[in-house]
């Protein structure tokens, strides 16, 4: 369901924001399972309380992870704009949170119920009185199991944009601190994260409590004029002045300088950039170069194309020419690119502060983007380059790729195409139409020929590989346990199955090659471990 937004919790609410038209759609504002954990912001969970920021800057790579979804795509239609014109909320988030941190049934495991650990004004703050009380329920995360986790907000908006919004974000972070044991890591573009949402905190909360939250204020570009052109948000500048704020008040805080424009002194701009985020003060200090996630030039002919980070980014510099010429050419020149990385990579290693233990405090965020670069920054990995994007994710897949000596043409083909085993008509259901058609599928015995191997080889791979195309959110292998039925499943199989929900994208992959081998296990060599 869409609608344009409605009052949900007392404070004022209206229908434009910061000049855009605001919606609200039904999506729970919990993930138990983020991507975020591989950039190491979260330790699985996030939580947002939108889908389309309030904010419009110009390399913003959400509408990208998005645009899918078919009630974005629906309210873009509808209202006839942009993904940057609109603000999407979701309905009634403190309502919905309270009832994914809890369950029915009184007591947790501890025996500890939600009426012990909710005083009356708290839940009438948050609007859970009456019909919405939760009050009968127990809290599902609380625990030693759950202690030092920390959950992230928000992917996809500032969580303290506008007022209004910092303080939706302040109930949500009072409902994750009172209903669970787990940490948050908050991060935003504006002051509104100092002056609302850590001092109302503070004032709800006794000091040991809120020192589960950590601050970030992000500031990749320092010069307040050149943010102004690409970022259309506070200036980094007032972003400075509240994280000093929060680090002065003895809130925990941490860096996050995103996303770095091209510099003509990379060592220059690391030293000035720890000495303004003043990392020593902070606990871990996020970097990560530009990139582009909807495309790198305007010739692809989709709509979000036609306005994707690159360009949108380059026009925003049009006033600032030697930086817009030093962007355009590490955005076009995938060498300059990958050197501007390092350059930057190196610079800010050897300004980031280091623990006691020695390790840096720097986590350096780097998507790849092709095969040649990847041993070059396996080899910092323990230096705080993190590996990311699809690119990674198959370089991390290939071990899992089926091959032709991986085969048994003669125990794979006909029981396959004949759909005689336990699984193997669900596993050719799946095959692409032209592979089927290759196949000859329900013409009759096929023979183990190199063509009909090539196909069959063809067909498991985009099997295997499937989840590397999904988007976060949606990332599942192929098990479904009714089609299996029959199938004996290996103790490997199983122990992946047994974690749920919880496998990334190449975990996916590795299931999927695994489910492959159970319903063809004199077809398919087995991978050892
Ligand atoms: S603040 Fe973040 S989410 Fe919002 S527009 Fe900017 S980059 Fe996108």
């Amino acid at each position: 369901m869409i609608s344009e937004t409605v009052n949900c919790d007392g404070h004022p609410v209206t229908s434009t924001m910061l000049g855009k038209q605001v919606f609200s759609v039904n999506s729970g504002p919990y993930n138990a399972h983020s991507g975020f954990v591989h950039k190491r912001l979260s330790s699985g969970p996030t939580f947002t309380s939108g889908t389309a920021c309030a904010f419009s800057c110009r390399y913003c790579y959400v509408e990208a992870m998005v645009r899918k979804q078919a009630a974005v795509r629906k309210i873009l239609r509808d209202a006839g704009r942009s993904f940057d014109q609109v603000v999407i909320r979701r309905n009634d988030p403190r309502g919905q949170l309270a009832l994914v941190l809890t369950r029915p049934g009184g007591r947790n495991e501890s025996g500890v119920r939600v009426e012990d650990i909710l005083q009356p004004d708290v839940t009438e703050r948050w609007g859970l009185t009456g019909k919405r009380s939760i009050s009968s329920r127990a809290p599902r995360f609380i625990g030693e199991e759950f202690r030092g986790k920390v959950v992230f907000g928000s992917p996809l908006v500032d969580v303290a944009a506008t007022p209004e919004l910092a303080r939706e974000t302040v109930d949500l972070c009072e409902m994750f601190l009172l209903l669970t044991s787990y940490d948050l890591r908050l991060l935003s573009k504006s002051p509104n994260l100092a002056s609302i949402v850590a001092k109302d905190l503070a004032d709800r909360m006794p000091k040991e409590t809120r020192e589960r939250v950590i601050f970030g204020l992000s500031t990749g570009t320092l010069d307040d004029a050149v943010a102004a052109a690409i970022e259309p948000v506070p200036p980094p500048s007032k972003r400075l002045e509240a994280l000093h704020w929060l680090q002065d008040t003895g809130f925990r805080t941490y860096g996050m300088l995103c996303p770095i424009l091209p510099q003509v002194n990379p060592a220059a701009y690391a030293k000035a950039a720890m000495a303004a985020i003043r990392a020593e003060k902070c606990e871990n200090v996020w970097a990560e170069p530009v990139n582009f996630r909807a495309g790198k030039a305007a010739k692809d002919d989709d709509e979000v194309a036609a306005r994707n980070s690159f360009e949108a980014t380059l026009r925003g510099l049009a006033k600032h020419k030697k930086e817009a010429e030093r962007f355009q050419n590490v955005a076009l020149d995938e060498n300059a690119w990958e050197q501007y990385c390092r350059g930057l990579f190196e610079a800010l290693l050897a300004a980031a502060p280091k623990r006691m233990n020695g390790q840096t405090k720097l986590i350096w965020m780097q998507y790849p983007r092709n095969f040649e670069s990847i041993p070059h920054w396996l080899g910092f990995e323990a230096n705080g380059a993190v590996l990311l994007g699809a690119i990674m994710s198959l370089y991390r897949a290939a071990p899992f790729v089926l091959k032709r000596a991986g085969i048994n043409p003669a125990k794979l083909v006909e029981p396959l195409v004949s759909g005689a085993k336990p699984g193997a008509a669900y596993v050719l259901g799946m095959f692409p139409k032209n592979l089927r058609a290759e196949l000859a599928v329900g013409a009759g015995a096929v023979p183990a020929t190199e063509d009909a191997c090539k196909a069959v080889i063809g067909g498991l791979n985009a099997i295997i590989k499937r989840p590397l195309k999904l988007d976060e959110g949606e990332q599942k292998s192929i098990y479904v346990a009714d089609e299996l039925q029959g199938v004996t499943l290996s103790a490997e199989t199983r122990k992946l199955l047994a974690r749920g929900q919880g496998l990334d994208a190449v975990e996916c992959v590795r299931l999927n090659r695994l489910l492959l081998e159970d319903v063809f296990p004199e077809g398919i060599t087995r991978m050892v471990g």
